[in-house]
């Protein structure tokens, strides 16, 4: 059984809210849903791995104190997730810098047609 992140009290996996002090667990009502909630005054997002990565793009971060894609960086297991696999972190750089690579592509394309006149 899970504990509350504020009183510490065991809780069921399954409850949408702490019995004993309220605190919301899941988000939107929604029992598959977990809330993830700051434990002290730090925001989640200093722990979160997807802040680490600069992958998130929630308007929370970096100060969210509950986080429902909430991703601990310091759990080896969540380094595992097929969203982090090599492929996707490529994926995601590509994405990013595609701007800089179509340019890179069409000036050295350039120099090209213009050393073979
Ligand atoms: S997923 Fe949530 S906790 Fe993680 S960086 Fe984004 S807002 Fe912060
Ligand atoms: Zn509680």
């Amino acid at each position: 059984m899970p504990d509350c992140p504020k009183c510490h009290q065991a809780v069921e996996t399954q409850a949408l809210e702490c019995p004993y002090c309220r605190t919301p667990l899941k988000a939107h009502g929604h029992p598959g849903m977990t809330l993830y909630q700051a434990t002290g005054k730090e925001p989640l997002c200093l722990t979160c791995l997807y802040h680490e990565d600069d992958t998130c793009t929630f308007p929370k971060r970096p100060f969210a104190m509950d986080c429902t894609l909430y991703c601990d960086r310091t759990r080896p297991s969540t380094l595992t997730k097929p969203g982090y696999s090599p492929g996707f972190q490529i994926q995601v750089w590509l994405k990013r810098n595609l701007t800089w690579i179509i340019l890179a592509a069409l000036v050295l394309i350039s120099l090209i047609i213009a050393l073979l006149q």
